[in-house]
């Protein structure tokens, strides 16, 4: 008999924290490790940001508790970035501050799921949706998607799955894993479905910033109607390289949101005080420094999805946001690579790290074999060092 309870043992540790870990670990022990694996800015914190943290630290009123559902205003500034940004009017009560994005999935399906409610999920998706739908008791509904559709789910195929026990869709563009942005009237159309059914939708939007040559687009914005049926999911870790200060938030109906709060009492009670302040000056403050970012991962995303397309064996769709690229690697399996013969990409994303030491996470952690998931937030030189190690391995593998 398992030691830990059912639910837990079902879990499958988080592929892209583990990954990102295990190459960070053989950094800091000398190995010549380059990391395509983390879904993180390789910029600092703004300074202005970490000074009002500074501030916070010595201010005795954030050394106690604060109310759950965050600073009151921290909440106020979400709700003005939020209509600054995406055009989203909404009150400081539908603002709830989490620990991270993540933990506003988690807190969002645990509040609007129930066990045997089913949870449509177009794949490739990341790898903790799954987790926090099955932590609810419900099912997970993956919708397969690809190359030819621009790794974008249709109106059709939605339908196609629907049933009585659907209950919520999570849309997410700019998509992590696939870089796949959805066109305001494909948007639309989404939106007007699920108003139409009834259906939940949690649209996370926390690569809102990261687009290029394209435009992003907020489901409640482009269908009003839908914002009674939206649970926007959001976080400071990606706009302003914050990553390590586990701010994000969730917006939502009121009575959703007061439910979140209810929940969160008992789990974690306030966000980290520091950070919150933090995250009030980043959400404040100008966005100057997300647009520094936008040009350098532009022009990384450029030089990665050439480069993996010289490859043979290698199809990288053009990635239009967030900052991944999703190549197809399906022609680089069953076959001699360097010293051995993977037959997944699991297992060539191994032979990967072990032969050339550069970390990828392969496409099965987010439901779609035979393809590796690079972010190119990461320099510029190690990333041509780390693909140039790539075409090398794979040219003296032919
Ligand atoms: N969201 C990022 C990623 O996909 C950070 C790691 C994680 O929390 O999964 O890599």
């Amino acid at each position: 008999m398992s030691e830990v309870s059912r639910r837990v043992a079902a879990l499958e540790e988080s592929a892209t924290v583990a990954i990102t870990a295990r190459a960070k670990e053989l950094r800091a022990s000398g190995r010549p490790v380059i990391g395509f694996g983390a879904g993180e800015p390789d910029f600092p914190t703004p300074p202005a940001i970490v000074e009002a943290a500074r501030e916070a630290a010595l201010d005795p009123r954030f050394h106690r508790y604060t109310p759950t559902g965050g600073l009151p205003e921290l909440r106020s500034a979400i709700a003005a970035k939020t209509a600054r940004d995406s055009g989203l009017a909404v009150t400081p009560s539908q603002v709830v501050v989490t620990n991270g994005g993540k933990h506003a999935v988690y807190t969002a399906c645990q509040v609007l799921l129930d066990p045997g409610d089913q949870v449509l999920l177009p794949a490739p998706y990341w790898v903790s949706y799954p987790e926090a739908v099955r932590l609810a008791d419900a099912v997970p509904v993956p919708i397969a998607t690809d190359h030819a559709t621009g790794y974008r789910v249709t109106v059709d195929q939605l339908e196609a799955v629907r049933t009585e026990h659907t209950r919520m869709l999570i849309h997410v563009s700019p998509s992590n894993p696939t870089g796949a942005v959805y066109p305001a009237e494909e948007v639309e159309a989404i939106g007007r479905w699920a108003v139409e059914h009834g259906i939940w939708v949690l649209t996370d939007e926390i690569y809102e910033h990261l687009v290029y040559g394209v435009e992003a687009s907020s489901l409640p914005v482009v269908v009003p109607e839908a914002e009674e049926w939206c649970v926007v999911v959001n976080g400071v870790a990606k706009t302003y390289a914050m990553t390590g200060w586990r701010v994000g938030w969730l917006i939502a109906p009121a009575a959703i949101a007061t439910s979140a709060i209810t929940l969160q009492s008992h789990l974690t009670s306030n966000v980290a005080n520091v950070s919150q302040a933090a995250a009030l000056a980043a959400v404040s403050g100008p966005l100057d420094t997300v647009a520094e970012m936008r040009t350098a991962f532009d022009r990384r995303r450029r030089t990665m999805h050439r480069m993996l397309n010289e490859i043979p064996g290698v199809t990288c769709p053009e990635p239009f946001g967030a900052f991944y690229a999703f190549p197809s690697v399906a022609g680089l399996l069953d076959r001699r690579i360097g010293e051995s013969t993977p037959r997944t990409s699991l297992q060539l994303a191994a032979v990967l790290l072990d032969e050339i030491e550069i970390a990828v996470v392969p496409g099965e952690a987010f439901g779609a074999p035979g393809h590796l998931r690079l972010s190119y937030a990461l320099g510029d030189d190690d990333l041509v060092e780390g693909i140039t190690r790539l075409q090398k391995l794979i040219a003296r593998s032919s």
